[in-house]
C-alpha cells in the first residue's frame, strides 16, 4: 500500500487560486529598546507624523493583492496600536504577541487559521517601506514555490575578525543574502510548520524562512528590495523619518490654489460671525445660514483648489437645513473632500473686507479658531483685514466681502 503523502507535499501540490486570498501578519509586539531614550516602541514612533506602524499597515491596505491584515502587539500597547490604526481598512483585531518572535507569528497565523487564506505575508512592523511591487513578486512567486523570501544580495565584502578585530580572514559573499521580510508561504504549510516547532519544543528561529526550512519546506529567494529597510537604531528612525517626508513631498505634489470671494449685506442686529468668532457690530449680516462671509468665501477657495463645484452648489440656500446653520459645516464638507481625495490643506488665507466693526482685536481668536477648524497649525492659517476706503458698497457699510485662498496638496493622479 502506497503511503499517504506527507501534509507538506499534499499543500505544494495543490495549485493556488488564480486570484489567491492574501492574507498579512504584522509582527509588532517587540519593545524595540535599540532606539534608545524611554519613548515608545520603535513601531510606534512617528516618521513624517506618522506612526512606522501605521505606515506599515497603510502600504498593505493599499494594496488590491492583499484581502486582509492581522497585526500581532504587546499586550502592553493596545493603546499605543488603536491610535496607529485608526483609519486604515483591512484590519481584523490585533492579536497578543508571545516572549519571542516566533511565539507572536504563530499567534498571528493562528487568528488566521479559522478563516485560512491561501498565502500568507509576514512582516515586520519596522519595515515600512515596503513596496508594492515586492508584494506582487512574492505572491507571483508563491505559484511556484511553496516558501518565499525577500532577500538582497550581500554587496558589502564580508571580513571575519578575531576578538581584538584584526582582520582574520574574508568572507566569499558568493550565494549570500540579506534576508528581508515580507517572507511569504502557503498558509497550511506554514501555519503546521509552526505547530510543529512549538510541539518540537523550538523557539529559537529568527525568522519563518528557517522555520519553513527546518520543516522540510524549500524556501525561494525572491529579489527584495533595497530601499525596504528596517529600523533599528536611532539613527535608522532619523534618516526613516527623513525618507518618509521626501516620500509624502512626492507622493502629493500636487500643489493648488483655490480662491474663493463672497459678500453679504447688512441687516438690523448687534452682532457679526466672522471664522466662527461671534464679533459685536451695530448691524449683523444678512443670510441663509449664520452669514459668516470669511468662511463661505473660504469654502469655496476649497472647492475651487478641488475643481468640485462651489458652496452654493453643495449647499443651495434654497434647503432649509441651512438656515441658521454654523458655516463650520460647509468648511468642514469641502475639507472631507479634500480627505477623500487624499489631500491635505496646506495654509488658508483670508482677507476680509468691511469698514466695520474693527476686525484686528479679534484677529488671533478667529486664527486659533480656524486653525482648529482646518487641523492645522496656527502658522498656516492667515487673516487680514482692510477698510474699502469709504468707496463702493462696501465703504457705503452696506456689507462685509471676504476673499480667500486655499492651498491644497494632492496626490498625482
Ligand atoms: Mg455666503
Amino acid at each position: 500500500m502506497q503511503e499517504p503523502p506527507a501534509a507538506n507535499d499534499a499543500a505544494v501540490t495543490e495549485p493556488i487560486a488564480a486570484r489567491p486570498d492574501v492574507a498579512v501578519v504584522v509582527v509588532a509586539a517587540g519593545s524595540g529598546q535599540r532606539v534608545g531614550d524611554d519613548g515608545p516602541p520603535k513601531q510606534y514612533r512617528a516618521i513624517g507624523g506618522r506612526a512606522v506602524l501605521t505606515r506599515t499597515l497603510a502600504r498593505f491596505a493599499a494594496s488590491p493583492l492583499v484581502g486582509r491584515i492581522v497585526t500581532v502587539i504587546h499586550p502592553d500597547h493596545r493603546g499605543l496600536y488603536d491610535q496607529a490604526a485608526a483609519g486604515i481598512g483591512k484590519l481584523t483585531a490585533p492579536v497578543e504577541g508571545a516572549a519571542n518572535r516566533q511565539g507572536s507569528v504563530r499567534a498571528g497565523l493562528e487568528a488566521l487559521a479559522a478563516t485560512p487564506p491561501d498565502l500568507v505575508l509576514i512582516h515586520d512592523a519596522a519595515r515600512p517601506f515596503i513596496s508594492e511591487g515586492l508584494m506582487i513578486r512574492l505572491v507571483a512567486s508563491l505559484a511556484e514555490t511553496p516558501a518565499v523570501l525577500a532577500a538582497v544580495p550581500v554587496v558589502d565584502t564580508l571580513k571575519r575578525t578575531s576578538r581584538a578585530g584584526l582582520v582574520t580572514g574574508t568572507v566569499d559573499r558568493d550565494g549570500l543574502w540579506a534576508a528581508q521580510t515580507p517572507q511569504g508561504f502557503r498558509f497550511d504549510l506554514i501555519y503546521a510548520a509552526h505547530a510543529r516547532a512549538a510541539a518540537a519544543g523550538r523557539d529559537d528561529f529568527t525568522d519563518d524562512a528557517a522555520v519553513a526550512d527546518w520543516a522540510g519546506t524549500p524556501v525561494a529567494v525572491v529579489m527584495g528590495d533595497p530601499a525596504n529597510t528596517k529600523i533599528t537604531t536611532a539613527d535608522d528612525l532619523v534618516h526613516a523619518d527623513r525618507r518618509a517626508r521626501m516620500e509624502d513631498t512626492a507622493i502629493a505634489g500636487d500643489v493648488r490654489v483655490g480662491t474663493g470671494y463672497d459678500v453679504h449685506a447688512f441687516a438690523p442686529g448687534d452682532r457679526v460671525i466672522l471664522c466662527g468668532v461671534p464679533i459685536p457690530s451695530v448691524q449683523t449680516l444678512a443670510g441663509h445660514s449664520d452669514a459668516d462671509v470669511a468662511l463661505h468665501a473660504l469654502t469655496d477657495a476649497i472647492l475651487g483648489a478641488l475643481g468640485d463645484g462651489d458652496i452654493g452648489a453643495h449647499f443651495p440656500p434654497s434647503d432649509p437645513r441651512w438656515k441658521g446653520c454654523d458655516s463650520a459645516v460647509f468648511v468642514r464638507d469641502a475639507l472631507a473632500r479634500l480627505k477623500a481625495r487624499g489631500g491635505v490643506l496646506s495654509h488658508a488665507d483670508i482677507s476680509i473686507i468691511a469698514e466695520a466693526p474693527k476686525i484686528a482685536p479679534h484677529r488671533e481668536t478667529m486664527r486659533a479658531r480656524l486653525a482648529q477648524l482646518l487641523g492645522v497649525t496656527l502658522d498656516r492659517v492667515g487673516i487680514k483685514a482692510t477698510t474699502n476706503e469709504k468707496l463702493g458698497f462696501v465703504g457705503r457699510r452696506e456689507g462685509i466681502a471676504a476673499i480667500a485662498t486655499a492651498t491644497v496638496r494632492l496626490p498625482w493622479a
